[in-house]
C-alpha cells in the first residue's frame, strides 16, 4: 500500500517552479536594518515527465541560497518575496505543502519521537485527507526504512544514531510523503567523506523511484556536479544566480559514485565549473 505517484504532467502544465519578475528578499525591509539577501532571480523548472530534475546551487557563503529555496518551502520567516513572484505549479506560495519537502543539514527529525514515529508523522498528521488506516501507515513506514538501510533501527530514537543515520531518518521521513519538490539545504555537509558517498547514492537511486524536482545547496562543487543535472553559481550577497551549467553529467542509478567521480568526463566537467565558480565569486 502506498501513496499513489503524483501523475505525470502534461506538457502545457505550469513550471513546477517559477521565480518571475525579479525575485528579490529583503529582510527588515523599510527600517535601519534592511538587508537584501537576493535580488533578480528568474528562471523556470519544467516538468521532465517520469524523472524529474536534480538543480544544485553552489555559491559563497551568506549569498542567499538557503533564503531562496526558503521562499520556495514556504517558510513564514521568508514569504512573500520583497519583489517579483515565486510560483509552484502556476501558483503563488503562500505557506508550506506536502507537495514540498524539506531536508537540512541538521535537526530534520525530532528528538523524542523514535525512527518509526518519525517516518511515520507526516502520514499520521495527513491520514483523514489520505484515507489510511494506522497499519497501512506503520508498513509504508517500516518499508521506506528498509529501503534507506534503517531496519532494525526503528525504535530507536534520533540521538543513539550515527549523523548518517539521522540523516537517512530525516530522507525517509520527507520521502514518505513523496513530495514533488525536494529542497535540501546543504544535507550531508556535517558528514564524513564515506557517509556522505552513501548518502549520495541513496539519495540517486531514491530519486528515480519518486521523479521528484529536487532543489539541493551544497558547499562541495564535486557534489554539485555529481547530483546536478544543472548547477547553479551564485554571486556574493546580494545573491543572484549568476552562471548556470546543465547538461553534466547524467547521475546514474546503482553505480558507485566514487567511480563516476574518477572518470574522465566527470573530471573534465569538474575543471569547467570549479573555473566558473573561481571566475564568479573569487
Ligand atoms: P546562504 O544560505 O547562502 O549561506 P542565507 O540565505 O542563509 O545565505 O542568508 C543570506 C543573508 O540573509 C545572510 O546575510 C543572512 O544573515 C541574511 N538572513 C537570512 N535569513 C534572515 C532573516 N530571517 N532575517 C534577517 N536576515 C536574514
Ligand atoms: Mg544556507
Amino acid at each position: 500500500m502506498s501513496i499513489p505517484a503524483p501523475k505525470p504532467a502534461a506538457p502545457s502544465l505550469p513550471p513546477v517552479v517559477e521565480f518571475r519578475g525579479d525575485v528579490s528578499k529583503t529582510f527588515n525591509a523599510g527600517t535601519s536594518k534592511a538587508y537584501t539577501a537576493i535580488h533578480h532571480i528568474n528562471f523556470r523548472i519544467d516538468d521532465v515527465p517520469g524523472r524529474g530534475e536534480f538543480i544544485a546551487i553552489i555559491g559563497p557563503s551568506g549569498c542567499g541560497k538557503s533564503t531562496l529555496i526558503n521562499l520556495i518551502a514556504g517558510f513564514s520567516t521568508h514569504i512573500p518575496a520583497t519583489t517579483g513572484e515565486v510560483l509552484v505549479r502556476g501558483e503563488p506560495v503562500t505557506g508550506p505543502g506536502r507537495d514540498r519537502g524539506m531536508i537540512f543539514q541538521r535537526y530534520s527529525s525530532f528528538p523524542h519521537r523514535t525512527v518509526l514515529q518519525n517516518v511515520t508523522f507526516g502520514l499520521d498528521i495527513h491520514r483523514r485527507e489520505l484515507d489510511l488506516t494506522k497499519d497501512a501507515i506503520n508498513d509504508m513506514a517500516m518499508e521506506m526504512i528498509r529501503k534507506v538501510g534503517l531496519s532494525g533501527h526503528e525504535y530507536k530514537y534520533p540521538s543513539q544514531l550515527s549523523g548518517g543515520m539521522q540523516q537517512r531518518v530525516a530522507i525517509a521521513r520527507t520521502l514518505i510523503l513523496k513530495p514533488s519538490i525536494i529542497l535540501m539545504d546543504e544535507p550531508f555537509s556535517a558528514l564524513d567523506e564515506p557517509t556522505r558517498i552513501g548518502m549520495q547514492k541513496l539519495i540517486i537511486d531514491m530519486w528515480h523511484d519518486i521523479h521528484a524536482t529536487v532543489f539541493i545547496i551544497t558547499h562541495s562543487i564535486t557534489e554539485a556536479v555529481y547530483l546536478g543535472d544543472r548547477v547553479w553559481i551564485f554571486t556574493k550577497g546580494p545573491g543572484t544566480i549568476a552562471v548556470e551549467i546543465k547538461d553534466l553529467i547524467p547521475p546514474s542509478q546503482g553505480v558507485d559514485p566514487l567511480e563516476i567521480q574518477e572518470r574522465q568526463e566527470f573530471k573534465h566537467a569538474l575543471e569547467a565549473v570549479a573555473r566558473e565558480f573561481k571566475r564568479v565569486t573569487g
